[in-house]
């Protein structure tokens, strides 16, 4: 493992345009639950006895925002109620020393930025948990923990229209500006791609990885299990992003910073 980490690391070091991936492994060290993981669910399925996909769904927002909000509700409080890891705090810091260090976070509980990711150099795919809006009149509502004692769905103080996450729910599009930065980076090319704690099975999560692979750029992944990115990668670190990333930062010197 530690050779494997020293490898990982001297890419790095080498490398300006790096991109570093991050999924639900990450959070999960926080001690956050995938939204698959959300207390209450059998197999699954909700109490009312539908697919999480469905309840967490951007219909359902519409249709019975009660329901929908229920379970955005859950992911809210164990948001709120965790905080940025080691790890969080490992790629702020990797950042901080490689200017051209870009995160793809497929997460919405905002620890990134927490951690101090600049956020000019973080693309949130999947969108964010706060600050909520109005979805009649575009209204800001920075108050997600106070909505959350509240009886839900959470109203406008302005319109008392239904108030919403800036998240990405199921059946909804990914935002195009976050698309748009990611595509951007990807044609000026990356150095390494570095896939920390997602199952990868989205084509934005993959094709950085095999682009890179197939110019000749370096990547590897951060995971305690194999996943489909495991057999295409140059290393595959088994581990927790928690233990894993701060001691692959130990091993980057500072040099460039200041390229
Ligand atoms: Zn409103």
């Amino acid at each position: 493992m530690e050779q494997a980490i020293i490898r990982v690391a001297q890419a790095i070091e080498r490398a300006e345009r790096i991109l570093i991936i991050t999924g639900a492994g990450l959070s999960a060290d926080s001690g956050l639950p995938t939204y698959r993981g959300l207390g209450g669910l059998y197999n699954g399925r909700t109490a009312e006895g539908l697919p999480i996909e469905t309840a967490l769904s951007g219909p359902m927002l519409r249709r019975d925002p009660a329901l929908c909000w229920k379970y955005l509700a859950e992911l809210g409080k164990a948001c709120l109620g965790a905080r940025p890891n080691a790890a969080h705090f490992a790629i702020a810091e990797l950042q901080r020393r490689k200017p051209g260090c870009w995160v793809l976070t497929q997460n919405i509980d905002g620890y990134h930025r927490a951690a101090g990711s600049p956020p000019q150099r973080l693309i949130e795919i999947h969108g964010e948990l706060a600050p909520l809006y109005c979805q009649s009149c575009g209204a800001e509502d920075p108050q997600l923990a106070e909505h959350l004692s509240r009886p839900l769905p959470p109203k406008c103080r302005q319109c008392g229209g239904i108030l919403r996450p800036p998240v990405v729910l199921f059946e909804e599009m990914l935002p195009e500006q976050a698309i748009d930065s990611l595509y951007a980076e990807l044609r000026k090319g990356l150095a390494v791609v570095l896939s920390v704690g997602t199952s990868a099975s989205f084509p934005y999560i993959v094709e950085p990885v095999l682009r890179t692979r197939q110019a000749g750029g370096f990547t590897a992944e951060i995971n305690p299990t194999r996943t489909d990115l495991s057999d295409v990668v140059d290393v595959h670190l088994a581990g927790r992003a928690l233990d894993v990333l701060p001691e692959l930062v130990r091993h980057i010197s500072g040099h460039g910073i200041c390229k």
